[in-house]
């Protein structure tokens, strides 16, 4: 848990934000900011600043990521239309808020 970090804070359940789903290891919600109709945010617990950073113990994490995001967009109705799941890494890459996310985007 960094104190100064906006991803830490929400995944720890410090904000108002609302969860769509939660395990032990991740939380998913919304974006404040939708770049289109859908777009969620998966977030790991832990603070990793971006895929640069990832260890070999963070393979776990960065699957439980992948299997989130597979029933959300079950969920959110567009596994069969389709959806995007991308990562920013770092400035040059979009990257703002520096605590490993991955984003869903679907119209
Ligand atoms: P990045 O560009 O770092 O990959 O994406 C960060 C995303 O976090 C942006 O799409 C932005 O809209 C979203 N975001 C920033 N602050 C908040 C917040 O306080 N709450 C939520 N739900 N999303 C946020
Ligand atoms: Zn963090």
């Amino acid at each position: 848990m960094h104190d100064d970090c906006l991803f830490c804070k929400i995944s720890a359940g410090r904000t108002d934000t609302e969860f769509l789903f939660e395990t032990e290891t991740l939380v998913v919600f919304r974006d404040i900011n939708p770049a289109a109709r859908i777009h969620l945010l998966i977030v790991p617990k832990k603070h990793i600043r971006s895929i640069n950073d990832l260890a070999d113990d963070d393979r776990s994490i960065l699957a439980d990521l992948i299997f989130a995001a597979k029933p959300m967009a079950g969920e959110m109705g567009v596994a069969g239309s389709g959806y995007r799941l991308f990562f920013n890494v770092e400035r040059g890459g979009g990257q703002v808020i520096f605590h490993l996310h991955m984003h869903l985007v679907a119209r």
